[in-house]
């Protein structure tokens, strides 16, 4: 795991924080703190469909997903997520086209550098 260093707080480049709703969990205020390891390491989600179907098929998230289109997946666009996306103007549909478009590696990079937990609405 590369550390990419910042003014304030060292935000980590690891493909493994992306969460497998496309989010970057490296990024994210609980991750940082400690309070949480992130989603693929987070067994008490348990609760998120989202995140029990990629472990199910063996993703690493939805981006590896052939079987539905994004926006006609009803466990992506469940009214949980959509309250979660207004509140944080988050826009995990564009996250998982970042992925598929520039891969994983680059995507936490990206992440990483730009101190983003999510690509904002
Ligand atoms: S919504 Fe689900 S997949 Fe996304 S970060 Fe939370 S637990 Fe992980
Ligand atoms: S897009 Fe839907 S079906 Fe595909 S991995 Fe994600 S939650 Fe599962």
């Amino acid at each position: 795991m590369t550390i990419q260093k910042t003014e304030t707080k060292e935000i980590p480049i690891d493909k493994s924080l992306i969460a497998y709703c496309g989010l970057y969990c490296g990024a994210c205020r609980a991750y940082r703190k400690g309070k949480c390891p992130g989603c693929q390491k987070n067994t008490k989600a348990s609760w998120c469909k989202v995140r029990l179907c990629c472990i199910e098929n063996n993703y690493l998230s939805c981006a590896d997903c052939a079987k539905t289109e994004l926006k006609a997946c009803k466990k992506f666009n469940n009214p949980v997520s959509k309250i979660f996306a207004l509140v944080f103007r988050s826009d995990r549909n564009a996250c998982i086209a970042r992925i598929k478009e520039v891969g994983y590696e680059v995507y936490a990079e990206e992440m990483a550098k730009n101190k983003m937990q999510t690509i904002k609405k």
